[in-house]
Order: structure tokens, then sequence, then C-alpha cells
């Protein structure tokens, strides 16, 4: 039976300054005015059921690019109720430093991993600078060995992990890029991780500048679109606007924790 989920985004880091070059390959201001870009982790609740997806970087890989780390990706899961001792599944959106970090702080975790995304961060891509600057070895090599402890599970293309959850692959970003899509009490919402960084990157079809292959980022962007109930549906990966469209679970989690899974309070940007 499909079941039905509470979904979290939290915010964990931020990088700022920094300019909008950054965040468009045509960026549309010639002055290159700052844009900041936020980091988040995200768990899906059910009533039988909890799903991390991402698990962000760590003070080493963060701070030695110039991110500033507000609080523990990991550790700040505990903020909505989620012990990452307990965690037994954990979707990785893809591997970049800030989305595939932390392995080790999830002993009874299976990580949940596109085949093609395997195989880009091991394969004959990385032997390129442009392509690899945005990994950290050391993450890939934590992979691996959870990989040789059985705790990598491996997905091709689109499928349901759990009744209610559905993982679907897009490249562009990365060559084995997913994003995540969650039934809820306002329907499906897709957590569109770095499948759409802003919502800037698709209403202007002018993708984040980080990318592998910018027609299927593009092909990317209406995927996301089209699996998702309404464009009010779709949570960015790193959209500073999710923490002011979407309420917190109280007050003290204000600018911390958004709920997505109720509608927002202001509508997507059009
Ligand atoms: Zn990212």
């Amino acid at each position: 039976m499909t079941e039905t989920y509470k979904l979290y985004a939290i915010k964990y880091g931020t990088h700022d300054p920094r300019p909008q070059s950054q965040n468009f390959m045509q960026p549309p201001d010639p002055h290159d005015a700052p844009y900041p870009i936020d980091y988040f982790v995200w768990a899906c609740v059910s009533e039988n059921r909890t799903v991390v997806i991402d698990t962000g970087f760590n003070e080493k890989s963060g701070c030695g690019r110039g991110r500033t780390m507000f609080r523990c990706p990991v550790g700040s899961l505990k903020l909505v109720g989620v012990d990452p001792a307990e965690v037994t599944d954990v979707v990785i959106t893809h591997m970049h430093y800030d989305h595939g970090g932390n392995f080790d702080k999830f002993p009874k975790a299976t990580f949940h991993i596109q085949d093609r995304e395997m195989a880009y961060i091991t394969g004959r891509y990385m032997r390129y600078p442009v392509l690899r600057s945005s990994f950290d070895v050391d993450d890939v090599c934590l992979l691996l060995r959870e990989l040789y402890k059985d705790r990598v599970e491996f997905h091709d293309g689109d499928t349901e992990l759990f009744p209610g959850l559905t993982l679907h692959h897009v490249g562009g970003h990365t060559q084995g890029m997913q994003f995540v899509r969650a039934w809820t009490e306002r329907g499906w919402v897709v957590l569109a991780s770095d499948a759409m960084h802003l919502f800037a990157n698709w209403r202007h079809k002018n993708p984040f500048p980080t990318v592998l292959h910018i027609g299927d980022m593009l092909e990317g962007h209406r995927k996301v679109a089209r699996l998702a109930d309404s464009p009010d549906h779709v949570v960015p990966g790193h959209d500073p606007l999710v923490m002011e469209m979407y309420p917190a679970p109280n007050d003290d989690l204000a600018g911390i924790v958004a709920r997505v899974d109720v509608a927002p309070s202001k509508p997507t940007p059009a």
C-alpha cells in the first residue's frame, strides 16, 4: 500500500558570497551580482519508514571549499526526530562532495545509488580535473568500503524504492544523477536535488554550470516538472527560496528546517 510521507528539507550550510556566474551557464547580470546558495539534506518520514536523501559535506571538504557549515548535516537529522544510528535507507542522489559524504555516520544504512554514478566516479572521466573537482576522493573511498560491506544497493534508471517513494535517473549534472519523488498529503512532491539546483535554472532554461551534459540537464528539468503534481510540488536542491516558501515544523526550527510536504505559503516563482 502506498505510504504517505512527511518531507523535511534541513539546511546545513550556505555559500555566501557567491557570484551568480557560478549558478548559471549564461549569467543574467553583466555585473555578476552575488547569488548565494544553500546546502540541504532531506528526510522522508512515513508511519513505517524513514528514508534519508543525501548526507552532506563534512567540515574538511565543505570548509576547504569556502562553504559555511552551520551544523553537521547528519547530526541535524535529530532536529526532525531521525536518529542517524538507526537509519536503514539512504538515497545518494549523486556523489558530489556536498551530497555524498559522511557515510561512516550511518552504521546501519544501505546506500542507494545509480549504476551510472558508480561507474562515473570510478571511471575514465575522473581523469579530468574539471569533472572530478566536485568530488572528494575520500567520499568515493568510503562508498567503496560500504560496497565491500554489502551496504550499497544499485539502481538502473527509474524504480520504486518503497511504496510512495520512487527514484528517477537523469543525466546532466553527473552521469548517474537521480532524484526522488514522494507521495504526500498534497500529492507527488519531487525532491529534485541537483537535477534542478535553483528555480531560476528551470525558469530561464539556464542550467547550473557544473555539468557533464547540458542537453541532459535541460531534459532533467523537464522530467522533474513532469513527475511533480504541479510546479508548486518541485523542491530544488540548493535554492534559498525553499526556506522562505515553506513553513518550519515549529518556531525553533525557522530558517533551519522546512516542511515541503505541505503547500508552500508563497507560490513557486513564475
Ligand atoms: Zn549540490
